[in-house]
């Protein structure tokens, strides 16, 4: 039976950890300041949001909430953005996306700081990363590199197949698990014999966004699974991209859907936060 990769328990550790470290920055009289962006009132959008705030209040971050009706106009975004870039107590810049239709949301990504860039998203920060130069990712991928570091889970020469080619998991993950000496295939709706192929990996992460997508015929015995993706099925209940209770007797681990790769994002977040923090603090 697999063994599950408990994202709650080692968010908790991390968060932890970074309580202790920001509590030394305070003695230089550092606090690690975020900012977030939220525009219009997508109700998921206000979820994460409250998720995130609450999260960096209890480990010291301080959260700072900046809220732009629906009817905001691209450049008063962007000016926004140039305000926050050019503050010096702010380490941290987030947009929270999607944005309200008609603002143009690379644009926007394009504006913030790249040495604020806590998302990872800017062209600067992808950059760096396919680069493997030091730099800020996004969170989710970043957030499973930790989880399976935290299980002693080693990429090197393994192969692994990621299924999903977002900006936001599939794409910047690629890069870190080459950067860690993975062997790396993206695969996506296009992608033929998904099935074979995913069977292929010693290392199968899913990201597509459909529940049970992925059944014990797509995996190969003894692989690690990561399933990233979160839905609602009718009862409310949160699902996976991969069907846990088949894949689970084959599998050596699994992340659980929810309390696998969820909590590791927002701890990740915070991580990058404490980073860019330090960099200050270090001048
Ligand atoms: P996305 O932007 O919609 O991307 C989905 C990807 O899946 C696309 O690359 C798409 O291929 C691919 N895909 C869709 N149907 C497919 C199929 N039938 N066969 C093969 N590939 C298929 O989604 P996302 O933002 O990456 O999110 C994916 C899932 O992860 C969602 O459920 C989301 O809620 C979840 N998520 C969770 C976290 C977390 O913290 N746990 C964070 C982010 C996202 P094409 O590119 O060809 O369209």
């Amino acid at each position: 039976m697999a063994t599950r990769l408990d994202g709650r328990a080692v968010s908790k550790k991390i968060l932890a950890d970074l309580k202790q470290t920001i509590a030394e920055l305070a003695q230089q009289d550092v606090t690690p300041t975020l900012a977030v962006v939220l525009v219009g009132s997508n109700p998921a959008s206000e979820v994460y949001v409250r998720n995130k705030q609450r999260r960096a209040e209890d480990i010291g971050v301080r959260s700072l909430m900046f809220r732009m009706p629906e009817a905001t106009t691209q450049a008063d975004l962007l000016a926004k953005v140039a305000e926050l870039n050019h503050d010096p107590d702010i380490d941290a810049i987030l947009v929270q996306l999607p944005l309200p239709a008609g603002l143009d949301e690379q644009a926007v990504i394009d504006a913030i700081g790249p040495d604020k860039d806590v998302d990872g998203f800017s062209p600067v920060s992808v950059g760096r990363l396919w680069a493997n130069e030091p730099t800020v990712v996004a969170s989710t991928p970043y957030g499973i590199m930790a989880l399976l570091d935290a299980y002693d889970i080693d990429v090197a020469g393994k192969r692994v197949v990621i299924i999903g080619r977002s900006n936001i998991v599939g794409r910047p993950l690629a890069g870190l698990m080459v950067n860690h000496d993975a062997t790396v295939t993206i695969a996506h709706s296009k992608t033929r014999d998904l099935k074979q192929l995913a069977k292929e990996a010693d290392i199968l992460v899913v990201a597509v966004g459909v529940p049970h997508f992925i059944g014990a015929d797509a995996v190969k015995p003894g692989a690690v699974v990561i399933d990233v993706g979160i839905s609602r099925g009718a009862d409310g209940k949160l699902l996976g991209d991969v069907d846990e209770a088949a894949v689970a007797p084959i599998a050596s681990a699994i992340t659980p859907v929810p309390g696998g790769v969820g909590p590791m994002t927002i701890a990740s977040l915070m991580a990058q936060t404490v980073t860019l923090a330090k960099r200050r603090a270090n001048g």
